[in-house]
């Protein structure tokens, strides 16, 4: 944990006050369109305009209507009177010694989230939010210690994938040949905020950045994570299609009902219900079973052979995470050997069961440990410690 960390403050120019021009970016195909009309487009041109200032923001990752060159500049004028194109800004962006970086990003009021990207040698995998804090309180995550809630736009979801495409130069060049790898070629939400709670704009969100005219990311290329919103599974896959990687983190009720609280509204079995009744469900987009090895709580061989019995039947993967330590936190990671003794148990059963590794440790950057800058300072390491223990 002692590790060099790096931590530049960006000091970008101050925006303007905000303008009532309407943000361009986080709008469906439909909605531009209607934006574009309202603000004199004529119909019959209608449809060419989306697709040329669609290109232009999410293909080539333009925010000046000035560098449209293939719209005229009267066109350009009009535009630049109605519209903004706008993402979140980077307030810090903090590089780990493993290359894994954290941003922080401010959003309208003052709010803040953390936007993480991950490299690896075959993918880059950007870790994006969907709300402030989060209203669940799983007892073991950072996130859900945190007061202040509000969900986050479509502008602002989509936002994050762009701000790191812009941190890491990513947007394509005019004439240059297509990169083989993507530097972000993987999205999960697995940040702060529980997606199925902001059903809508995460939909959006991700149906934009999946428009192959666009950003052009697969289906399969991106995954949810929930913690168990029963009612929205279903709506997961016909609406965005995109993989499915679920809380699991207990075997039984009692366990669960205390570190996923969800779980008193939809318990174990409801929950595994509409799992297998997940459209896609396929042995190549099989879901995600997240489990967070918390020692004494949930990782004996007892839990591991009742996972496999609960687990039977459905096409999974099981993604075990050794718990990530936080100031206040009221749990302790499993030791190594419970750990792969736990995976042995799932992989003789027949289950790929990687060991999540920790990245970002040294900048507070993994799983669930996520939380505002600014409630961290706010609230002492005291007070963490009594409304955990409160529950
Ligand atoms: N709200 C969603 C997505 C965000 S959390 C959800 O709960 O699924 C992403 C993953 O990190 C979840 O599996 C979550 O349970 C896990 N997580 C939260 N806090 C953690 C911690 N301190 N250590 C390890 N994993 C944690
Ligand atoms: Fe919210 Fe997910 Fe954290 Fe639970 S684990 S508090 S659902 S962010």
């Amino acid at each position: 944990m002692s590790a060099p960390i790096t931590q530049d403050v960006l000091t970008l120019p101050r925006k303007l006050p905000a303008s009532d021009k309407q943000n361009l970016v986080g709008l469906t195909r439909d909605q531009l369109r209607a934006a574009l009309i309202a603000a004199g487009t004529p119909e019959k041109h209608a449809k060419m305009r989306v697709g040329q200032v669609w290109q232009w923001v999410y293909h080539w990752g333009v925010r000046d209507f000035d560098l449209m060159t293939n719209l005229a500049k009267d066109y350009r004028a009009l535009l630049a009177d109605h519209f903004t194109i706008e993402i979140p800004e980077v307030v810090t962006r903090q590089i780990s010694e493993d290359g894994t970086r954290k941003y922080l990003v401010r959003i309208a009021g003052g709010h803040e989230v953390e936007v993480v990207y991950i490299p690896e040698t075959d993918r880059g995998t950007l870790c994006i939010s969907s709300q402030v804090g989060c209203t669940l309180t799983c007892t073991f995550c950072h996130t859900g210690t945190q007061k202040l809630v509000r969900n986050l736009t479509a502008a602002e979801i989509v936002g994050q994938v762009m701000l790191a495409r812009d941190d890491l130069d990513e947007w394509p060049v005019p004439g240059a040949p297509k990169e083989e790898v993507r530097l972000v070629s993987n999205i999960v939400l697995m940040g702060m905020g529980e997606p199925l709670y902001n059903f809508d704009n995460v939909r959006d969100a991700m149906r934009i950045v999946m428009d192959g005219e666009g950003i052009a990311l697969g289906r399969r290329r991106i995954t949810l994570s929930t913690s168990g919103v029963v009612p929205e599974i279903a709506r997961t896959a016909s609406e965005i299609g995109c993989l499915l990687a679920v809380s699991f983190h207990a075997t039984t009720d009692a366990v669960r009902d205390v570190l996923v609280p969800i779980n008193k509204r939809w318990n174990i079995a409801t929950l595994l219900d509409a799992l297998r009744d997940y459209p896609n469900l396929s042995n190549s987009e099989r879901i995600t079973f997240e489990y967070v090895m918390l020692d004494g709580v949930n990782d004996t061989k007892e839990d591991a052979h009742r996972l496999v019995d609960l687990l039977r039947g459905i096409p999974a993967k099981v993604n075990l995470i050794p718990f990530n330590e936080w100031p206040g936190a009221p749990y302790k990671r499993s030791s190594g050997n419970r750990i792969h003794a736990f995976a042995d148990i799932l992989y003789h059963a027949g289950y790929a069961t990687p060991i999540r590794t920790p990245r970002g440790e040294d900048i507070m950057a993994a799983c669930g440990q996520l939380k505002s800058a600014t409630e961290r300072a706010r609230k002492s390491k005291a007070q963490i410690e009594a409304e955990t223990a409160r529950g």
